[in-house]
């Protein structure tokens, strides 16, 4: 039945909400022929391939929003190192490492409700240097853009050269009260849409484990179907110390096949989307993490914006124990 349905879905058809919780709901008996339809759409659109991006951490911590999972807002009882924006030059110099590296787009994040105008400015100006120079993708992660003032800093970067906005819309709509006070659902949503209607490839993605149910996590991988969304980062909640998600009993409740599960879901949901297994594939999926690059198509190198992923050379080794490449984006 879910080979049946894979091919369907690659002669157009889309999966239902149903089908969504059907495909969560399944014995795990089902779990290899989940991952196999999965696998069977992936690999129609992204062969063996895997996009590699290298994350920046532009600006960290001391960030004015009060995002219950997240160390860098101001409100975390956070230890770790925090500092201002980073110079042009210093974006420049990591987009050098980045490729270095083997990443094919560099992004560019600040812990920032929205970025100033001199932050946009700074992020143009190292955007052309960066395409002249080395011929990556480059990402903006840059906080709310709302309003004409909004549309007009993403314009702005468009025609810098910036290839991708990211803004996650992170939980559903319903949820997002519980894990936020300082700005809405709706702000995200329009943020993510008039980074669309400037032109730019739009990422966007969630992190489950914040509470969420079943019905909510369908609903999500509908809506970044409906909303057209290219990219879409799958995170899996690391608690962090010192934030009030810190003991949430993820580690307990979400199991390497159960992500395996909702990676399933966002891919047969979004089938030629970029699908990126993000933070916490090392915790959560396990001894089972490579297989998420059979759902996925994509991954962070060397880490997160506060976490340590294990490594660029594994994260390469294991691309290649899978008989994949890593390669420029599309
Ligand atoms: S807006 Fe971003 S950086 Fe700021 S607290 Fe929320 S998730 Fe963290």
């Amino acid at each position: 039945m879910w080979k049946e349905l894979a091919q369907r879905i690659l002669d157009g058809y889309q999966l239902t909400r149903d089908e969504g919780l059907e495909l969560l709901d399944s014995p795990d008996s089902e779990n290899l022929q989940i991952l196999d339809a999965a696998w069977t759409v992936r690999r129609h659109y992204f062969k063996n391939e895997v996009k590699a991006n290298v994350l920046s951490n532009a600006k960290r911590g001391l960030c004015s929003e009060d995002c219950h999972y997240c160390g860098q807002s101001q409100h975390a009882q956070d230890t770790s190192l925090k500092f201002g924006f980073i110079s042009k030059e210093e974006m420049v110099e990591q987009a050098r490492q980045a490729k270095k590296t083997g990443g094919r787009r560099f992004c560019v994040t600040m812990a920032v409700r929205s970025a100033s105008w001199s932050a946009v400015e700074t992020l143009a100006e190292a955007t052309k240097e960066i395409k002249q120079e080395l011929g990556i993708e480059v990402c903006a992660c840059m906080g709310l853009m709302t309003g004409e003032t909004g549309k007009a800093k993403l314009k702005f970067l468009k025609d810098s050269g910036v290839d991708a906005y990211n803004h996650n819309l992170n939980t559903h709509e319903d949820l997002y009260e519980q894990i936020c006070t300082t700005h809405t659902y709706q702000d995200r949503l329009e943020t993510l849409r008039n980074a669309q209607e400037a032109g730019f490839s739009t990422c966007s993605g969630l992190i489950i484990g914040l509470g969420e149910t079943k019905e909510q996590i369908v609903d999500l991988a509908l809506t970044f179907r409906h909303e057209g969304v290219e990219s879409i980062p799958v995170n899996f909640l690391i608690p962090v110390e010192g934030t009030p998600m810190a003991e949430r009993p993820t580690l307990q409740n979400l199991t390497p096949w159960k992500a395996l599960r909702y990676l399933c879901l966002f891919r047969l949901t979004n089938p030629s989307a970029e699908l990126r297994a993000s933070a916490g594939r090392e915790i959560h999926l396990r001894s089972l993490q490579n297989l998420a690059l059979l759902p996925a198509n994509s991954l962070f190198l060397d880490g997160y914006l506060t976490q340590d992923g294990q490594g660029a050379e594994k994260d390469l080794a294991m691309i290649a124990d899978l008989g994949m490449v890593a390669v420029a984006g599309h």
